[in-house]
């Protein structure tokens, strides 16, 4: 039962074969036997989850439909969730049990979802490895020696060793994407707006979304449907119709343009993982696709604004953990600025202290202009490039990451080593595209993803091409040994 997909359950719940409460039950037993491998779930909510299992159950026998209803999911650990701890990864909200549920967490429970627990990440969403995480290192079931990617690795490591089919996700940088590509899932960075940020634990503002992580392109479209639309909570929801995803995927890829940016193969690229872009790019032009080079001149400076802009809203997002208004509190503080100062340094981890430092540098007086201004001037660049992209072509196919997941620990002492890992998902986060990440094959056993681009609210166009590809490729299938 454990290597069923969403549709899948779906049509086997509609169809009597088993309920949602057996279903979850064979579920949360397998997380129990196989989770200490992997350390992707932070907390478990089996009370909560039996208790949705039933409900669902029941509003199945009173008539109801809706392929999430009684289907078994988790949530990244930074979605509040209403009396369940929400920690975001960190020390510093490791007792913290949110007041309220996210939008994100509200609308899946009310589409049917049941909630198994709270999956593992990087803490305050800050890494690609999920090795910063209080709660200890994720391992990647396709190999335990190395890292699921990160920050959504708990989620990627989960739903790739088939403990659960599908779990929710943030994406800064590529952290939906990312840890999709490392454990040979499908996953989607919807368009900024898209997904209510409203109780979502802030990393940087203009830059975070959630989206869907699974096994198939088809799941993925079932899932984004139970979290997209307009949010009054969240000022920067967009008032846009949501389409029907699962309608989108079944469209021909005849005449469908693919840009192919020349700057993505440079150096830095494993050649191995080029050649299985190649190979992807060779299917879909099979589909009908026409396949397009072109340019994306200022990808090049994409980290650097991306580690300016990323660090000064997390400097001033993470204010308010201050020991007296949110978070951890020290022991016997000697005063107000013991207090403070002993709250955060020991609530908050190194690369978020490391971030902090770096974001307030940027926004201070005098060095504002220098480094803040000009990468949001970069920014616009960067979004510029995508506009004149769009205007020749339909998709923008490439690498998700320039190598195959690292050993654990292997960029500890270099986080630089690590920021450059996020070379081809950060332009999507400036620009506020759509993105999704899909299984394209394999290197030395680990997995390798392709990255699609579109313009803005074509998730539709994506998961569509993904779904095409699918039905004509099985690396999406493959299962990790021992899961
Ligand atoms: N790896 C990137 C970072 O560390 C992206 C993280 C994310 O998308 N949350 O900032």
């Amino acid at each position: 039962m454990h290597q069923l997909t969403l549709a899948e359950i779906a049509r086997g719940l509609a169809d009597k074969k088993f309920s949602s409460e057996e279903l979850t039950k064979v579920l949360l037993a397998r997380i129990a036997q196989l989770d200490p491998q992997l350390n992707s779930f932070i907390s478990l909510t089996e009370d909560l989850a039996l208790t949705q299992a039933k409900a669902a159950d029941a509003r199945r026998a009173n008539g109801e439909s809706g392929p999430l209803l009684g289907a078994p999911i988790a949530h990244k650990d930074l979605f509040c969730t209403q009396g369940i701890r929400t920690s975001c990864g960190s020390k510093m909200l490791d007792n913290f049990k949110a007041p309220y549920d996210a939008t994100v967490v509200a609308k899946l429970a009310a589409a049917g979802a049941v909630t198994l627990g709270k999956t593992n990440m990087d803490e305050f969403a800050m890494g690609s490895a999920n090795e910063s995480s209080y709660y200890g290192a994720v391992k990647n079931p396709w190999n335990l020696e190395h890292v699921p990617g990160g920050s959504s690795g708990g989620s990627a490591a989960a739903v790739a060793a088939r403990l659960l089919p599908a779990a929710t996700g943030t994406d800064t940088g590529g952290s939906i994407r990312q840890p999709a590509a490392l454990t040979n899932l499908t996953g989607l960075k919807p368009t900024y707006g898209r997904v209510s940020r409203w109780g979502m634990i802030a990393y940087a503002s203009s830059l975070d979304q959630g989206g869907p992580m699974a096994r198939t392109a088809e799941d993925c479209a079932i899932l984004l449907q139970g979290m997209a639309g307009f949010d009054p909570n969240d000022s920067t929801s967009i008032d846009e119709p949501v389409p029907d995803y699962s309608a989108s995927l079944n469209g021909s890829l005849q005449g469908l343009r693919i840009g192919v940016p020349k700057e993505y193969f440079s150096a830095g690229l494993d050649p191995r993982i080029a050649e299985l872009i190649h190979n992807s790019v060779k299917e879909l032009e099979k589909l009908g696709a026409v396949i397009k080079e072109i340019s994306l001149p200022n990808m090049q400076h994409a980290i650097p604004a991306y580690y300016v802009i990323a660090p000064a809203e997390a400097s001033s997002n993470l204010s308010r953990f201050d020991g007296v208004r949110f978070g951890y509190r020290c022991e016997d503080p000697k005063n107000l600025e013991d207090l403070y100062k002993r709250s955060r340094g020991e609530g908050f981890g190194p690369e978020v202290q490391r971030r902090i430092m770096v974001g307030a540098y940027a926004l201070s007086a005098g060095y504002y202009d220098a480094y803040y201004l000009k990468a949001q001037k970069i920014r616009r660049l960067i979004k510029n490039d995508f506009m004149a992209a769009f205007n020749e072509v339909d998709i923008i196919l490439g690498p998700t990451t320039p190598n195959p997941a690292w050993k654990l620990g292997a960029k500890n002492s270099d986080p630089v080593a690590a920021y450059l890992e996020d070379v081809y998902t950060i332009t999507a986060n400036l620009a506020g595209l759509p993105g999704l990440s899909m299984p394209a094959g394999f290197v030395d056993g680990l997995p390798v993803g392709v990255q699609l681009l579109a313009p803005y609210f074509q998730e539709g166009r994506l998961l569509n091409v993904a779904h095409q590809y699918q039905l004509n490729t099985d690396w999406h299938t493959r299962t990790p040994t021992g899961f």
